[in-house]
């Protein structure tokens, strides 16, 4: 299952502080959040769905600007660390990552 292109009109949209979730950024996160199985898509204008990401990294490993830092997620049954976009401001819309991700988990658009 890939991320949904159009999770801004069907997901509610909570700041990421005002979740129970311990990940130290200010973006906003869309959809339910039910720990540990269920963890929205995090990130608007680079949009990660942390119940699709497998952890594998290339996105952090190759994105030019550095967006994205690991967070745990322990008990998720995808796996136990994700690619957090904390610097989703520094994106600069190369589309490597969205390119790169094994399952499509990643979907940046520069109009949200
Ligand atoms: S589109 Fe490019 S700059 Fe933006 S987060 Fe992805 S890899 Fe980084």
């Amino acid at each position: 299952m890939a991320i949904d292109p159009n999770f801004a009109e069907s997901r509610e949209r909570t700041p990421l502080a005002e979740t129970d979730l311990d990940i130290d950024a200010d973006y906003d996160v869309w959809g339910d959040v039910d720990e540990p199985d269920r963890l929205g898509i995090h990130g608007t204008h680079v949009a990660v769905d942390f119940d699709v990401c497998t952890g594998e990294g290339p996105c952090l490993e190759n994105c030019p600007v550095d967006v994205f830092e690991w967070v745990d997620t322990p008990g998720h049954p995808a796996s136990e660390e994700k690619a957090a976009p904390v610097n989703e401001a520094q994106c600069i819309d190369c589309m490597l990552c969205v390119d790169i991700c094994p399952v499509d988990a990643i979907d940046v658009d520069g109009s949200r």
